[in-house]
């Protein structure tokens, strides 16, 4: 029974009365706010004429966007918290609604910065102090230029947008909606339903015949669909292919690189570094197969668990001073802000209830708290996600106070860094103080399976997608057979020779909607890279390192993703960070591996 929203304290729930007083403060900022985009337009005329009127256009759409966001996140939030109540739902889809206004009442802006050149501006910014403030906004857009067409050819484009962009549409209601994958029975032996949401929680189960049902009945399921399904994804990158060797970038890897203002250099690096590594990764499915007792590794015992669960339970104060005590080496204002950000401030929502959106995440916006939603449920990963979203906030936190808001979102590139340092703080936190083994293997196994999903998988994904990617622009059919076969390859390569690569599994590419993200993956595997030096060289240098580290978090998008990691040291281009990544990893299993085999959890010695 999941408690009412209303019976919960005060204390654990936002306080969304900061953002606006009342729903009616809330209106009256909605209607200002309609106002200002009703009178955008006059700037078609005067934008390019002086750099005056150019710097006011700036200056009018970045306060438009920043009243948009504080509405957002009002009725947003508001919503989450109880998404039966339709009225929040209402107002957020009339906020959106507003932003689609904008758009169009403010659609010359981009193609009009794209005409300037860049002589011309060179002038207009000496001449114009307040347009300097705009430089590095202006020159995001102007990156661009050498990819923009025609204007014929950019209006026939955006016209067809909306026909453009339906393969994911389509691959999820296939996946989500049409597909059934029928019933298998449970570890009592009870018939229940296998979906693919489900799936994962069979994988999972300590009961291998109920892994094998279940991975067996997926695929089964899959197997029918794999010519749609192949046909859809062949299309989507055809599609993607296609734009941009319209805009003429060298290739797809390289446009979608470029708009993270990152390059297929750094892409590249990471799946050749992780692919030098790949031992440590065998290691750790010996470990596994080892530690469950079995002869042979097969591909439905990956997700099983190394260790019954570990049950102890933290009150959320518990969990609460445990990341505060962990994240104090970061210094006085980090700890003091995120303090008082969790005990005054009310910047998180910690119990679920009744109609609360599920899961975990950080939100707010440039004039809000930067809110924290969690449904904390006691054990070490509610823990860790508090750790995890409190990175989050403290990036933004420190990325809005010391840029203004044009220049206060961070890059998508570095959005993990902080939330995984945050992660693996914690981690080595209870690493160091806890004298329990059974704590110490479960903080190790949480410490294996992030790296395991995040480093490896996400780097196995990123490679696949970047040889089929390349296959469409060598004019090769990407069919059933030819993915099959790719993925099946590539998996043999990550979980190496003594597992039993089953397969079943070539199929696997059928179920992961990442590859419609347009190489999104990589992130991910890059981003816990560049925390693992992080932690590597705070462990090496302490507080004169943490600095860098701080004003790293303090860049906001005041620089490029690259040039904001080089602040802390971090260079993406070069194998060591990813190779620092791989050095925690391996550092964990052989942690795992001393304390598992002191208490004779090791049950089989050899393959
Ligand atoms: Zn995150």
């Amino acid at each position: 029974m999941t408690t009412e929203r209303a019976g919960i304290p005060a204390k654990y729930k936002w306080d969304l009365s900061a953002i606006y007083p009342d729903e009616a403060a809330f209106s009256a900022e909605f209607s200002e706010t309609e106002r200002m985009i009703a009178e955008y337009p006059k700037h078609e005329s005067t934008m390019l004429s002086r750099p005056e009127a150019l710097a006011a256009a700036l200056a009018d759409h970045y306060a438009i966007d920043r009243k948009m966001a504080k509405l957002y996140e009002y009725a947003a939030r508001n919503f989450d918290v109880d998404t039966s109540v339709n009225s929040w739902q209402a107002q957020t889809a009339k906020v959106i609604n507003l932003s689609s206004r904008f758009m169009a009442a403010a659609y010359f802006v981009v193609p009009y910065l794209l005409k300037l050149d860049a002589e011309k501006l060179e002038q207009w910014y000496l001449a114009c102090p307040e347009l300097q403030k705009y430089r590095r906004v202006i020159e995001v857009e102007l990156r661009r230029k050498p990819y923009v067409l025609s204007d014929e050819c950019e209006k026939l484009l955006a016209g067809m947008s909306q026909g453009l962009d339906s393969h994911d549409g389509i691959y999820s209601i296939l996946t989500d909606c049409d597909m059934q994958f029928g019933k298998i029975r449970d570890e009592e032996g009870r018939l229940v339903e296998l979906t693919d949401s489900s799936y994962l929680k069979f994988l999972m189960s300590q009961n291998r015949r109920v892994r094998r049902a279940a991975f067996t009945k997926l695929y089964r399921g899959y197997e029918q669909f794999g010519n749609t399904i192949a046909t859809v994804l062949n299309g989507f990158i055809k599609e993607k292919a296609t734009l941009a060797k319209l805009r003429e970038y060298e290739s797809s890897l390289f446009a979608s690189t470029f708009a993270d203002e990152v390059t297929p250099e750094i892409y590249n690096n990471l799946i050749d570094t992780v692919n030098r590594n790949l031992e440590v990764l065998f290691d750790y499915y010996d470990l596994k197969r080892e530690v469950l007792g079995l002869p042979k590794l097969h591909m439905y015992d990956a997700y099983a668990p190394l260790i019954a669960d570990y049950d102890r339970d933290y009150t959320y104060e518990e969990a609460r001073d445990e990341v505060l005590e962990a994240v104090k080496i970061f210094g006085d204002e980090y700890y003091q802000t995120l303090k008082a950000g969790m005990t005054e401030w009310g910047w998180v929502d910690v119990y679920p209830n009744k109609g609360k959106r599920g899961g975990a995440y950080s939100s707010g916006s440039y004039d809000t708290e930067p809110y924290i939603l969690l449904n904390f449920n006691g054990k070490f990963d509610d823990m860790s996600t508090l750790a995890h979203e409190a990175g989050h906030s403290m990036h933004s936190y420190f990325s809005r106070k010391n840029n203004e808001f044009h220049l206060s979102n961070y890059n998508i590139f570095v959005a993990e860094v902080a939330s995984t340092v945050n992660e693996l703080v914690l981690a080595t936190k209870k690493l160091r103080e806890s004298e329990n083994d059974l704590e110490k293997l479960s903080v190790l196994n949480h410490i294996m399976e992030t790296f395991k999903g995040t480093l490896f998988r996400q780097t196995m994904f990123a490679e696949f997608e970047r040889d089929i990617y390349a296959l469409v622009e060598a004019n090769e059919p990407l069919t059933r057979e030819i993915l099959c076969e790719k993925y099946y390859a590539i998996v043999k390569k990550y979980f190496g020779p003594r597992v039993v690569v089953d397969q079943q599994i070539s199929m696997e590419w059928m179920r992961i909607p990442h590859f419609y993200y347009n190489f999104y993956v990589y992130k991910y595997a890059t981003c816990i890279s560049a925390a693992s030096s992080v932690m590597k060289k705070i462990a090496e240098r302490g507080d004169e390192y943490i600095r860098k580290y701080i004003d790293f978090l303090k860049c906001g998008n005041s620089k490029s993703p690259i040039e904001s990691l080089m602040i802390a040291e971090i260079d993406m281009t070069r194998p060591e960070v990813v190779e620092d990544a791989v050095s925690v990893f391996a550092d964990t299993v052989k942690q795992f591996r001393e304390i598992a085999g002191r208490l004779g959890m090791i049950k089989s010695g050899k393959n």
